[in-house]
């Protein structure tokens, strides 16, 4: 259901919303992308003259716990919001409706961490229909939590059969993900990289036979090339992951899709910014040397799919990027889907936590199609499974 066909007018809008941001240790918000986020559609609801009423989890707590209380996250909201906000010490009960009920239009109130209560990751009906009184219309726009049925992101959608509707944010990761896997304009390049195989065979699997080329870098490469017979000297690998490797390679072939994998490496003679280094072939890596980015060779064929390429999803870095000695690898990726997206009008989707970290360290974010806000989500997603937070809305 669209945002805009919702009746707002003097209506409480209650707002899942995904303000689980890092905090330092005087408890102060050290990054405000996800509450930046959220804004719009904020915003939307007060400009149609209704109120908003937020919730949202933060952290891990068992139980109650003042250390993860939203109420650090007001300051920081009401500075991005440029309104007061009210903050009721509980999301639900009295104490929660005391404020929700008294709000008038225009005003804003969020309620206090969800996960204080253990029925919201239990997907408690009852806890739902708590918090549902909160609101007169429902609006779910934690993307980030959509791969969860807890309480405030799936069961809740129950208690409000028409008026219920995604947020702006919501909307807008899952019209990014369609581009890519419902209706991408071709040819479709995926990248996957990181550490390990086993976190990305779900991806894969799901990519392979979907998209036009699958490009393999970082650390999981070497699972690969080893499982061919390759040395890879002290290269981060999975051995027990060598059949899925091999099916991976096999099921490519069946279906047409272009496998690249990275055929020279920059290798390292010890896990250190400092380490000594040397460029080979990725399946000759001397003993007690290891892989800690693609090399030139690599990276140029890399940027040319990139480059040709019409529709772009990327999901784990080339190398480890955290080190400077081994970022080249991936910001000249970054680079290459900032260059298709600008110079041939790509759409260039990138998501998962480390892609995310490596397309701002590479300040680049600001110049591809779309940074995706939640990771594990969008993953699932990746893998063709059904997100419950985004089946409830639909149901
Ligand atoms: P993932 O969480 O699976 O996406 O993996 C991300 C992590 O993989 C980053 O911290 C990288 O430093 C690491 N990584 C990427 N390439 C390599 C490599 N060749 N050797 C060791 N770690 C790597």
């Amino acid at each position: 259901m669209q945002l805009e066909s919702l009746e707002l007018a003097g209506r409480r809008a209650l707002i899942r919303v995904d303000f689980n941001v890092p905090l330092n240790e005087n408890r102060e918000v050290t990054d405000d992308t996800r509450i930046r986020a959220a804004i719009p559609t904020i915003d939307y609801v007060l400009a149609q003259g209704g109120s908003v009423v937020l919730m949202s989890h933060l952290g891990r707590p068992k139980g109650i716990d003042p250390e993860w209380s939203l109420r650090h996250i007001v300051p920081t909201l009401e500075k991005l919001l440029g309104l007061s906000v009210q903050f009721a010490a509980d999301c639900v009960d009295d104490v929660a409706l005391d404020v929700s009920q008294s709000l008038k239009p225009g005003e804003v109130a969020l309620l206090e961490n969800l996960r204080f209560h253990k029925e919201e990751k239990e997907g408690d009906e009852f806890f739902a229909g708590q918090l549902a009184e909160n609101g007169d219309v429902y609006i779910n726009d934690a993307f980030g939590t959509a791969h969860r049925a807890h309480a405030s992101t799936a069961i809740i959608s129950r208690f409000f059969p028409e008026d219920k509707a995604y947020g702006r944010l919501l909307a807008s990761e899952i019209d990014a993900l369609k581009k890519v896997l419902a209706h991408p304009e071709k040819p479709l390049t995926a990248i996957i990289g990181g550490a390990k195989v086993s976190s990305k065979l779900g991806i894969i699997e799901h990519l392979i036979g979907r998209v036009d080329r699958l490009i393999i870098g970082g650390g999981m490469a070497y699972t690969f090339v080893q499982a061919q017979g390759g040395s890879i000297g002290n290269s981060l690998v999975e051995s027990e992951m060598h059949t899925q490797a091999l099916n991976i390679l096999r099921k490519a072939e069946e279906t047409g899709t272009e496998l690249l994998l990275p055929t020279d490496t920059l290798v390292a003679d010890q896990f250190a910014p400092d380490a000594a280094t040397q460029v080979v072939p990725t399946d000759a890596i001397p003993d007690d040397w290891m892989g800690l980015d693609i090399g030139p060779a690599t990276r140029v064929k890399f940027v040319e799919a990139v480059s040709t390429s019409r529709t772009i999803l990327w999901n784990g870095p080339m190398g480890v990027f955290e080190m400077e000695a081994f970022a080249a690898g991936t910001n000249q990726v970054a680079e290459a889907l900032a260059r298709a997206t600008e110079e041939h009008g790509a759409f260039t989707l990138i998501g998962g936590g480390d892609s995310v970290a490596a397309i701002n360290q590479a300040g680049l974010a600001d110049r591809v199609s779309y940074v995706s806000t939640g990771g594990g989500a969008m993953l699932e997603y990746l893998e063709g499974k059904e997100l419950p937070g985004i089946a409830a809305m639909e149901s």
